[in-house]
């Protein structure tokens, strides 16, 4: 809130002797209403072109505080010297009219501002705010007093309140900052490698694979053969292979060097131990599917299918159903292999 410094209007030091003859330390303030329906430079000026003693230090209307008098000296305003001799006189401006009385109100709070603002300065209480009524019979500061004197003293106090409120700052709880673990991208294959592979994607990104096709294909058991060309580390299908065919990941790669008819993590196989594997198969096995097996229905095999281990979760007579929260497809139980 910015200090309001009231305007300076002080009488010359040659109307000292008529207007505040005396050096004072103000020990209170005594309010006063102009009756009057002038603006505080004109309660000013009257007051110090007025040839009598009369007098007072502020005069305050709805806009601004004009000041007539030293503050270090005496006034005449309070009808008696009891009220004179230490105090500073501030008037009221814009009393009288009804029809003024949105500018009373705000030369009120204004004052209020003001006598606020030289409280806590000078350390004063409230009891040190007075009326001229306090010291002569008469009815001043008349509206004030209709309104309500303890109404006008409250304010003083909300406005002691309001310019001395500091805010407690809010502790803010610093926010730890806690690393997400970010699991390093480990690429398992680099370029220039010769792999093997079970199915293609046709971009680095797609879900769907598909068998491989064209001249990489090792016919014998529906894999692929090519040389990764390019790595996109962190997608689905990180590998191109010989620039373009397609694209493979981890999970159907074999490593260069392994034997395209003997997959190194798929057995071969190996018919004439089928008959006593069968007997131990059942709900809740892992189980791989034999290469170059059909479906129960006699459909097609995608080749990635082959390399992978899956659980038998449904088995009907030879019909057992794999993985179904994944795979979901059935197969003659004489076409799987123990895990
Ligand atoms: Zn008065």
């Amino acid at each position: 809130m910015e200090r309001i410094v009231p305007i300076n209007a002080l009488v010359g030091p040659d109307k000292y002797a008529l207007k505040c003859p005396n050096v004072i330390v103000p020990d209170m303030i005594v309010v006063h209403n102009t009756a009057n329906n002038a603006p505080a430079e004109n309660e000013i000026a009257y007051m110090k072109r007025r040839p009598d003693p009369t007098s007072f230090h502020l005069a305050v209307d709805h806009q601004k505080i004009v000041q007539g008098l030293p503050l270090n000296r005496n006034g005449h305003h309070a009808s008696a010297t009891s009220g004179n001799e230490s105090s500073i006189g501030l008037e009221i401006c814009y009393s009288i009219n009804d029809a003024d009385i949105d500018k009373f109100m705000a030369a009120e709070r204004l004052a209020c501002k003001w006598i606020a603002q030289y409280m806590i300065e000078h350390n004063w209480d409230i009891g040190q705010i007075r009326k001229h009524q306090d010291f002569y019979p008469k009815y001043c500061p008349h509206r004030t007093l209709t309104l309500g004197w303890i109404r006008f003293l409250n304010m003083i106090s909300a406005e002691i309140i309001a310019q001395t409120y500091v805010p407690t700052p809010v502790p803010v709880a610093p926010v730890p900052v806690i690393p997400i673990p970010v699991a390093p991208i480990v690429m398992r294959h680099n370029v220039g490698e010769l792999v093997t592979f079970g199915s293609c994607y046709k971009s680095s990104t797609s879900k769907v694979g598909f068998p491989p096709n064209g001249e990489a294909v090792v016919p014998s058991v529906g894999m692929g053969r090519g040389t990764i060309t390019k790595v996109y580390p962190g997608t689905n299908n990180p590998y191109l292979i010989n620039n373009g065919q397609c694209f493979v990941n981890d999970g159907d790669i074999r490593p260069a060097g392994s034997n395209p008819t003997r997959p190194a993590t798929t057995p071969a196989p190996q018919p004439a131990q089928a008959p006593p594997i069968q007997i131990r198969l059942g709900v809740g096995s892992i189980v791989r599917v034999r290469v170059g097996s059909k479906t129960y229905k006699g459909g097609s095999v995608a080749a990635f299918v082959f390399t992978k281990k899956y659980r038998i979760d449904e088995l009907k007579g030879d019909r057992a159903v794999l993985d179904v929260k994944g795979l979901c497809t059935a197969f003659r139980i004489s076409d799987l292999i123990p895990g």
